[in-house]
Parts: structure tokens; C-alpha cells; sequence
């Protein structure tokens, strides 16, 4: 019988034998789930010879949850993952047509997870447009519920952006175009701070050198500016012995094994990452920013195919392909089940199972060292040989 993961005292209980919700997802998601649950199982047997195993628990989101329940996003899934606390999930569906829940907007609220976190590096082997992509290897870690995507945002010319406008420019003297649409951009104390924590706090336990802080501060001085100056707050505040703030590294004294909180102003970030990456680890970056720099870092590797992501909060989290469902391949064993495979590898992390997270890793960089992979990647690589969904999971349990 399996158990329910627990957290308490901001640990996380796993016994040997955890129950894990799924969502297999929607147009190639059945094909990459089933190719990445035979490498979970084949590593997690591997590294624990029987002592261990996963007790998958199936979800419904997306069109299955429809035709099976009427609902896109039934009550009884939000009261598993909530329960169980670890999800892991396929792409989904976007349906068209209004009225229709987000699991991820949903989940977001439900459960609170207000860190995406996205590590991004370069598998040898893997195509990529730069010269050296080996060189960049971070982790981002982008403030997930704040910011522009709030969702507090009004149409043009309707009643409440012109209302808007009108008490903006009575009472402040704001200068706004009438009939603007109109977006507002919170920014809280509490939500970057607790992101940037959650941030230093992985860099000190995974070793990492540094932390920077991407904002826009010199133009939006409140709240992106408000952003660096909390995140330079809460380093000193909670993690002071730890981290040095880079201004005080002296040419001579050197971080003294600390992690160095850095910031940078995301216009030039974009540039560092391409010029410098090997001066970068850790990355915290509100939302709007930490979306734009995860895609962008993801194609100097080699592309979306292999980006691995999660949503965290304290004590729940949710990983989960970050492609969409490629709909045009369902069923056809095609597409590349990397980005899944990962973000299982970064869940048994996570979890305190680094043993299964590392051979999960291993598995795929050996398959893309024999070359056998799926079209998307064989199409780039010179020799390649191109093979299924099922084939490059049995290829990357080989490598286990
Ligand atoms: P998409 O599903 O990501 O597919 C776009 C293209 O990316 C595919 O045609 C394919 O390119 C490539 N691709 C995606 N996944 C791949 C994989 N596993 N292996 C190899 N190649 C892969 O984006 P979309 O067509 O814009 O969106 C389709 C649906 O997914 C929409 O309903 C959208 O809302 C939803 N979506 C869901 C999520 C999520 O659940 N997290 C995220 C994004 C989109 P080639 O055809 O060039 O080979």
C-alpha cells in the first residue's frame, strides 16, 4: 500500500513506497507520460533494488476529465494533488471558449505555488545555436502568481479601464491616453521576498555560487525596484552569514565560500546570459521576467524539447512539461518525452531522492550520446538515428 507524502517542519516525509498523482495530458501527452512513468520505474528499481517504488495515481484534467466527467478540471483532481501534495502532469488543452478553469491559474491559488522553477543547461550532444552552450547552467526561478499576469487587466474603452483612467488622472495626474486598456502590476513585499528566499535557500543547499536578481528597477522604481531592494533585504535578514552582496566582494577578499546575491537589469541579463552565462547560477526574477528568460535561456541550449519545470510552494508542488500537447503527433509515438522525463528527475530531487533523480539524468544523457533519439532532435543532429517516444525511453533506461 502506497503512502501520502507529507511536509512537516518544512521537511518533506517520503516513505518508500510514496503515492504521486498524475495528469497524463492531452494530444502527445498519453505517448510521453508512458515513455517517462517506464524511466521513473526502471530508475527508481534500478537505484533501489526493489526497496523502493512509486505508487502512480491517476488524475483527470483536460479533455479526458470532459469526456469521462463533464468537467475540465474536476474537484475530486484539485483534492488529490492538494492531498497527496506532488503532482506531476502532461501538457494540456487550452480549450477555446470562455468559462473554463486553468489547472494551472487554479492550481496556482489552491495550493500557493509561487515559485516556477526552471533549471536550464546544455545536454551534450543537443543542437544548439551558440558556440558554447555548455557554459550556461542555471536555475530560474521566477515569482509565479504576482506582477502583469495578476490577471487585473481591462479592455479597452469598457467601464472599468475608463474608470480607472478617470481617478488615475483626477486625483494623481496621470498622463494616459483615454480609452487605453489597462493592466495593473502588483508587486508585494512578502511575494518577492518569500521568491528570493526559496531561491538563496536552493542555491546554499544544491552549492550553487550565486543568486541574481533581474529587474526592471530603473524604469518601474516601486515595484521592480521594490524587487531588488527586498531581495537584497531578506539575503542580509535571514541568510547574512551566507550570502554577500556582490558590491562588498572586495578584489582581494573574495566571497568567502558565500553565495553572491547579484542584481542586473533584465535588458542587459538578456545580453549576459548569451555573452557571459558561466557567470550566472541561481537566477530570481519577477514574473514577467522570469517568463521571458526561461524561454530564452532554453533555446541557447537546444530548444524547449528538454525544459524541464515546476511549480513550488511551501510544502506542494507540481511539475510539469513545459511544451504544449503538439496535438498534430498524438498517438504517433513521436515527439520527445525529455521535457517530462526531467521534470520527474527534478520532483525525486525534490523529494530527497537524489539517487533516482541523478540515474534519470545519466539515462538521458547516454541516450543522447548513442544518438538514437526522437525526430525533433534528429532532424538537427548530423548521424542521428531517429527513433520513437518508446524507443528513446527504452534507450534512456539502458543509459540508467
Ligand atoms: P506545442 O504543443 O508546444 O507545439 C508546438 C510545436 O513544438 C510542435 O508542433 C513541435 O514542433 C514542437 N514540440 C512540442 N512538444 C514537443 C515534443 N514533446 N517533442 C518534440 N517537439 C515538440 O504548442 P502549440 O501547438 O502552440 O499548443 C498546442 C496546445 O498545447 C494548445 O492547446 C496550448 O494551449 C497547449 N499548451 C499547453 C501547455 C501546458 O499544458 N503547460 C503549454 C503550452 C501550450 P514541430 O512540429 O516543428 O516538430
Amino acid at each position: 500500500m502506497g503512502e501520502r507524502i507529507r511536509f512537516e517542519d518544512g521537511r518533506w516525509i517520503v516513505s518508500d513506497r510514496p503515492v504521486i498523482p498524475f495528469i497524463e495530458g492531452d494530444g502527445t501527452g498519453p505517448d510521453i507520460w508512458r515513455a517517462a512513468r517506464r524511466v521513473f520505474d526502471a530508475a527508481v528499481e534500478k537505484t533501489a533494488r526493489g526497496k523502493r517504488r512509486v505508487e502512480w495515481l491517476e488524475i483527470l484534467a483536460g479533455e479526458k476529465a470532459f469526456k469521462e466527467t463533464g468537467s475540465w478540471l474536476p474537484d475530486a483532481t484539485l483534492e488529490t494533488i492538494r492531498q497527496h501534495r506532488v503532482a506531476i502532469k502532461g501538457p494540456l488543452t487550452t480549450p477555446v471558449g470562455g468559462g473554463i478553469r486553468s489547472l494551472n491559474v487554479t492550481l496556482r491559488q489552491l495550493l500557493d505555488l509561487y515559485a516556477c522553477v526552471r533549471p536550464v543547461r546544455y545536454f551534450p550532444g543537443v543542437p544548439s545555436p551558440m558556440r558554447e552552450p555548455q557554459k550556461l547552467d542555471v536555475v530560474i526561478f521566477r515569482e509565479n502568481i504576482e506582477d502583469v499576469y495578476s490577471g487585473v487587466e481591462y479592455r479597452a474603452s469598457t467601464p472599468e479601464a475608463d474608470a480607472l483612467i478617470a481617478f488615475l488622472t483626477e486625483r494623481f495626474g496621470a498622463k494616459i491616453r483615454p480609452g487605453s486598456a489597462i493592466g495593473i502590476k502588483p508587486m508585494s513585499k512578502f511575494g518577492s521576498q518569500r521568491l528570493v528566499a526559496k531561491a538563496i535557500a536552493y542555491a546554499l543547499s544544491a552549492g550553487r555560487r550565486s543568486v541574481t536578481l533581474v529587474h526592471k528597477g530603473n524604469i518601474m522604481k516601486f515595484t521592480e525596484g521594490g524587487f531588488r531592494e527586498w531581495g537584497y533585504e531578506i539575503a542580509k535578514e535571514r541568510f547574512g552569514d551566507k550570502t554577500v552582496p556582490e558590491s562588498e566582494v572586495g578584489s582581494g577578499t573574495g566571497d568567502g565560500g558565500r553565495v553572491v546575491i547579484k542584481d542586473r537589469i533584465t535588458d542587459a541579463m538578456f545580453a549576459q546570459l548569451v555573452l557571459r552565462p558561466d557567470e550566472y547560477s541561481v537566477i530570481a526574477a519577477p514574473n514577467l521576467n522570469g517568463d521571458l528568460l526561461s524561454d530564452a535561456a532554453a533555446a541557447q541550449v537546444g530548444g524547449l524539447g528538454l525544459a524541464p519545470g515546476g511549480n513550488v510552494g511551501d510544502g506542494y508542488a507540481v511539475y510539469e512539461a513545459t511544451h504544449g500537447t503538439a496535438p498534430k503527433y498524438a498517438g504517433l509515438d513521436k515527439v520527445n518525452p525529455g521535457s517530462v522525463i526531467l521534470s520527474g528527475a527534478m520532483m525525486f530531487e525534490e523529494l530527497g531522492w537524489t539517487d533516482v533523480s541523478a540515474a534519470i539524468v545519466r539515462g538521458l544523457e547516454g541516450a543522447l550520446r548513442s544518438r538514437r533519439v526522437t525526430y525533433d532532435l534528429a532532424r538537427l543532429m548530423p548521424d542521428a538515428t531517429e527513433v520513437s517516444t518508446s524507443s528513446f525511453a527504452e534507450c534512456i533506461i539502458e543509459h540508467v
